[in-house]
């Protein structure tokens, strides 16, 4: 990206001293950042502003996965695991708000969205085919649960209750750097755009005139889509059994672990949160992804910022009030393949 910033800026030298005329453009870049692809296309009057708002987006993603990877041994998140349950570990004002915002997300799911679920999920490894014993799950259990993560205001600390407890933020970082991507944007005058991060997104007003489509994916058809929605200014995110996951004996082993059994959650095959921010869209896909159909959308149409379209393990679509009154769904069958 550097390389090709340094060529965009050369290029008015190479006019000597003309005046270039401004250029707008949709202007648009992808990289591998947080385990997954980030995707940023922005409106923007000079093009060359617009590659450099996008190169300040992928910085902040760049930022937030170094803070925040579990398995970046220097992040603050593998910090805060080691040493949590021996004592209060200081921690940023921007961590501290996270978990904060983590843990109001666990009161409101009734624990379905806990970043404890780490305790056992770290055992699972995807890639690999690996995942945790019968007994380590039973062992592990007891360990999950967001009641034991203790916040201190006075000094900004986080601390554990219990050895063996760890956090992850998998289910809620990706739609908070969506959102600070945005706020970027937004603070360089930009006025359409669009930041996905694999099954988050936001988009910042609407395609120019018209709205932006967003698909989402059929679980068990790669190529299909189970709905399409026309959106502006709304953030997006959808939960699957199938982004993550190896099979073992008939059985999907995925990456949405239920806290009560240490398992895959296995009543849905994908979720999808439609509401103003990727932050809390984000946690209210992962955490409805467990409650199930009926909690979950019970849930949601509580919320009145917020829609679903979810699709369950017989793949069947349902959707929130306020999107059946638009007419998404109407065909409930999802092109699943199933
Ligand atoms: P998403 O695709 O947003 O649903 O995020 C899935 C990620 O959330 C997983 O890869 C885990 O890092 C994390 N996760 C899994 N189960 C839970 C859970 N019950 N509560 C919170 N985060 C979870
Ligand atoms: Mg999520």
């Amino acid at each position: 990206m550097a390389d090709r910033l340094k060529g965009l800026f050369i290029l008015p030298l190479l006019l000597g001293g003309m005046v270039s005329p401004l250029c707008a453009a949709w202007v648009s870049g992808e990289e591998a950042i947080m385990g997954t692809r980030i995707k940023a296309e922005v409106w923007h009057e000079d093009e060359s502003q617009g590659r450099a708002a996008i190169e300040s987006v992928m910085q902040e993603f760049r930022r937030l996965d170094r803070k925040l990877s579990p398995s970046i041994e220097t992040s603050e998140i593998a910090q805060v695991n080691r040493k949590a349950a021996d004592e209060p570990v200081p921690i940023s004002a921007e961590f501290y708000q996270l978990l904060k915002t983590s843990l109001r997300y666990s009161t409101l799911t009734k624990g379905a969205f806990d970043i404890t679920f780490a305790s056992i999920g770290h055992r699972y490894d995807y890639r690999q085919g690996i995942r945790p014993s019968s007994e380590q799950v039973k062992l592990t259990i007891p360990l999950i649960d967001y009641r034991h993560i203790r916040l201190v205001p006075d000094n900004s600390a986080v601390s554990f209750k219990h050895a063996g407890v760890r956090i992850d933020l998998g289910g809620i970082a990706k739609g908070y750097a969506v959102d600070r991507g945005i706020a970027l944007l937004e603070k360089r005058g930009i006025r359409h755009a669009l930041i996905s991060a694999g099954g988050d997104s936001r988009l910042l007003g609407d395609h120019k005139g018209r709205p932006w489509h967003i698909g989402i994916q059929a679980p068990r058809d790669k190529q299909a889509m189970a709905a399409v929605l026309p959106l502006a200014d709304s953030a997006v995110s959808t939960s699957g059994d199938y982004e993550r996951y190896f099979e073992s004996d008939g059985i999907r082993y995925h990456h949405i672990i239920s806290p009560d059994t240490g398992r895959s959650a296995d009543s849905l095959q994908s979720v999808t949160i439609i509401g103003p921010d990727a932050t809390r869209t984000d946690a209210l896909s992962t955490g409805i992804f467990v409650l199930g159909a009926e909690a979950g959308m019970a849930l949601i149409n509580r919320l009145e910022a917020f829609e679903a379209v979810i699709v369950d393990n017989q793949g069947k679509m349902s959707t929130s009030d306020g999107l059946a009154n638009l007419g998404v769904g109407k065909k409930s069958k999802a092109a699943n393949g199933r």
